[in-house]
């Protein structure tokens, strides 16, 4: 298994495998930039089939990590862990603690979140050995609700601050009423944006894979039911993926006509020459890296003991930040993807964070 020469190590600072005979956990840590801070990021659970997939998933996400968080203007790099294991199966208090005491020798540079195989009570778990995990203090939410550490809210509150953003650029209105909006996927991030945009006056479209999802939207927001051939390519003027990754691709997009496409999803584009694809068909293109920020950016305000009201003004920030986008994108006749990806550069690149302190600012008093 190669690492230096992986194709996806992306000068990563900090590699870390982590073996426990006794509880069966093997987990990698990747910490891939931390000129803006800490590496904060996921710990996923998943059953790879080798190493090597760990190892990949793991460079992958981390660097991903700290292009969402600079774009994002967090104080935060980026990071990521996998644990190698079948959540059903494998997944045990023993093993959980072991990683938790893991993280904890990292000293801070790492702050493990919940992930998908992962759940706030395992993140509590491993935070009976370690400072260094995120996302688990019940406070208020964004939403002045009650909050468990469920970064839904927030990242739901930003993708819709970020589809207005991207329907004044595209569309020249402020206001939603009457806009036609087909989402895919009513889960944690999708219904709550499809209640914000209901609540704005939007028509909706939905679809997922559980019809009791989609009964709920139907019930209680007034949404169409939608087919799941057609959710993407409806006569609609937005479309919103909140489902999975790679749904814009070489048969979607010559399908598609909406103008606009702002969800959650992350990973949207099967391939980075989609990005062109949608440009040159004429679609705005909301990263989801940009747009769906909201989730950190709560967290973020979690660790520092920032207030609601801090937390939601910054999410709100991400209309800026995608406006900066599209406005760069026109100027260049470049897509929206890649003049994302310069602007998180820019800001990693020539950020100098307070990285002795952050740790300590960041660790969460157990
Ligand atoms: P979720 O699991 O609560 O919701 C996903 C929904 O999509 C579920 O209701 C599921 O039934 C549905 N779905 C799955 N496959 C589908 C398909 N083929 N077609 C239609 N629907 C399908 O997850 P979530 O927390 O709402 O996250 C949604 C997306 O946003 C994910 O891609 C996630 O990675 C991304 N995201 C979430 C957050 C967050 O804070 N939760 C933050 C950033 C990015």
């Amino acid at each position: 298994m190669n690492v230096f020469s992986h194709p996806e190590f992306d000068n990563h600072e900090h590699l870390s495998f982590f073996c426990d005979p006794e509880t069966g956990l093997k987990a990698i840590v990747a910490v891939h930039n931390t000129s803006r801070g800490p590496a904060l990021g996921g710990c996923r659970m998943f059953p790879y089939a080798s190493d090597e997939e760990a190892l990949r998933d793991v460079l992958r996400l981390s660097r991903g990590m700290t292009y969402k968080s600079a774009l994002a203007n967090l104080d935060l790099g980026g990071g990521k862990s996998v644990i190698i294991g079948d959540p059903r199966k494998h997944k045990t208090e023993a093993l959980l603690e072991a990683m938790g005491k893991h993280l904890d020798g990292l000293g801070g540079q790492y702050i493990a979140a919940e992930d998908s195989g992962t759940s706030v009570s395992d993140l509590k778990i491993m935070g009976r050995h370690t400072r260094h995990v995120a996302g688990i203090v019940e406070r208020t939410g964004i939403d002045g609700r009650p909050c468990n550490g469920d970064p839904s809210p927030a990242t739901a509150y930003g993708t819709f601050i970020g589809l207005q953003a991207a329907v004044k650029h595209q569309l020249r209105t402020d206001s939603l009423k009457g806009l036609k909006v087909a989402i895919q996927g009513i889960g944690n991030v999708g219904f709550r944006l499809a209640k914000h945009l209901a609540d704005a006056g939007a028509q909706l479209w939905v679809y997922d894979i559980h019809e009791d999802n989609m009964k709920r939207a139907v019930d209680e927001l007034g949404a169409k039911p939608a087919a799941a051939e057609d959710i993407l390519t409806l006569p609609v003027d937005v479309i919103a993926p909140c489902a999975m990754g790679a749904v814009l691709n070489d048969s979607t997009i010559p399908e598609i006509k909406a103008s606009v496409i702002a969800g959650a999803a992350n990973n949207l584009l099967e391939r980075p020459d989609h990005d062109q694809a949608l440009k040159d068909r004429g679609i705005l293109y909301a990263p989801d890296f940009a747009i769906n920020a909201g989730g950190i950016i709560d967290v973020f305000y979690e660790r520092t003991s920032g207030s609601a009201e801090k937390s939601r003004a910054h999410v709100e920030t991400i209309a800026d930040t995608l406006a900066e986008i599209f406005r760069r994108s026109d100027d260049s006749g470049r897509p929206t993807g890649v003049i994302a990806n310069e602007l998180a550069e820019e800001r990693f690149k020539k950020h100098v964070a307070h990285v002795s302190t952050l740790p300590e600012r960041l660790a969460r008093a157990v």
